[in-house]
C-alpha cells in the first residue's frame, strides 16, 4: 500500500472506514522492519540534504487529538540527524500572534536550507479550529485558503518543498486513546479536558478538513490522507512518502572546492 496525493478539488472521504488498515495489511512486526528500512534511507538523504544547503523540507502535520501527530515525530522523524530537523508545536496564539497575520508565526518557523522542518499542527488550525469554534467571522477565515495556497506557492519557489499529512482516526479509535489517557499514569499528562468539547463537534472537523484539503492540495505542496488507527502502518505510510520526494529531490553532497587537491597533499605530506 502506499498514498496518492489528494487532487485539487477532490474533497476526500474522511468516514470510519477511511481510518482504518486495509485487510492485507503486513503484520505489526513486518511494518517496524520496513520502518526501519525507511528511516535508515530517509537519514541518508537527509545527510545529503544539510551538506548541500540549497533546499529545504517542510512537513505538515495535522490531525485530530489524539490522532498520532506526536507518535509520527518520535518514531518517523526520530530516525533523523536532530542537527538537520527542527520541530514546531503550534499551539492557541499568544497576544503578540493574534496582534499580526495568521501566516506570522507560521513563516518565522519555516526551515531554512538544508533542514527539515516538522509542523506539529500549523496554518492549517487557522481554518480548523477557527472555523469550527467561529473564532474569526467567515469572510476572515474563508479567503485563507488562497492566502495559504499562494503562502505555500512562495515557499516552494523559494527551495522548500511542502509535504502535508492528514492522520485520519475513527471515532472509536479516538476514544480509546483517549480512555488511554485517563487510565495510564504516563500518559494522564496528555490528557485535556478541551480534547471532549473538540470530540462533540466531530461532524463540523470532518467538514473542515475536508475543505481545507480539497481546497489547498496543491502540485507544490500537495497533502496525504493516512489511515492512522494502525500506528505502524500510518508510520510507513508518512515515510514512504517522504523518502519518495527525497529521492525525487535528489540532494547532492557538495564536491569538493578546487584548493581541496592541493590541501590534501599538504596534509598527507605532514604539514
Ligand atoms: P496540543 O496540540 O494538544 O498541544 O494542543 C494545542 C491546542 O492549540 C489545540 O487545541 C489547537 O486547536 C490549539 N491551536 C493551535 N493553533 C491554533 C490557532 N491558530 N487558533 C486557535 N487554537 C489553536
Ligand atoms: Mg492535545
Amino acid at each position: 500500500m502506499h498514498l496518492d496525493p489528494v487532487p485539487l478539488g477532490t474533497a476526500p472521504t474522511l468516514d470510519d472506514a477511511a481510518a482504518a488498515p486495509p485487510a492485507d495489511a503486513p503484520a505489526k512486526q513486518t511494518l517496524r522492519e520496513r520502518l526501519a528500512t525507511l528511516g535508515a534511507r530517509m537519514a541518508a538523504l537527509q545527510g545529503a540534504l544539510y551538506a548541500e544547503q540549497r533546499r529545504a523540507m517542510l512537513v505538515v502535520l495535522q490531525a485530530r487529538d489524539a490522532g498520532g501527530k506526536d507518535g509520527v515525530i518520535r518514531h518517523v522523524f526520530g530516525r533523523l540527524n536532530p542537527m538537520g530537523v527542527e520541530v514546531t508545536s503550534f499551539k492557541a496564539p499568544t497576544p503578540l500572534e493574534l496582534s499580526h497575520d495568521f501566516l506570522w508565526r507560521v513563516h518565522h518557523r519555516v526551515p531554512a536550507r538544508g533542514i527539515v522542518g516538522v509542523f506539529n499542527r500549523s496554518h492549517f488550525e487557522d481554518v480548523l479550529v477557527v472555523r469550527v469554534h467561529s473564532l474569526v467571522p467567515e469572510q476572515v477565515w474563508g479567503k485563507r485558503y488562497e492566502q495559504i495556497n499562494s503562502f505555500e506557492r512562495l515557499l516552494a519557489d523559494n527551495g522548500v518543498t511542502v509535504l502535508k499529512f492528514c492522520l485520519h482516526i475513527s471515532r472509536q479509535e479516538q476514544r480509546r486513546r483517549l480512555l488511554d489517557r485517563l487510565k495510564e499514569p504516563h500518559k494522564n499528562w496528555k490528557f485535556n479536558a478541551g480534547d471532549l468539547k473538540e470530540r462533540e463537534r466531530w461532524d463540523a472537523y470532518t467538514e473542515a478538513y475536508q475543505d481545507a484539503i480539497g481546497l489547498t492540495s496543491t502540485e507544490w505542496a500537495p497533502w496525504y490522507v493516512v489511515p492512522a488507527d494502525l500506528k505502524p502502518l500510518r508510520d510507513v505510510l508518512v515515510a514512504q512518502v517522504v523518502v519518495a520526494v527525497l529521492e525525487r529531490m535528489a540532494p547532492q553532497y557538495p564536491a569538493p572546492g578546487p584548493e581541496a587537491e592541493e590541501l590534501r597533499r599538504l596534509l598527507e605530506a605532514g604539514g
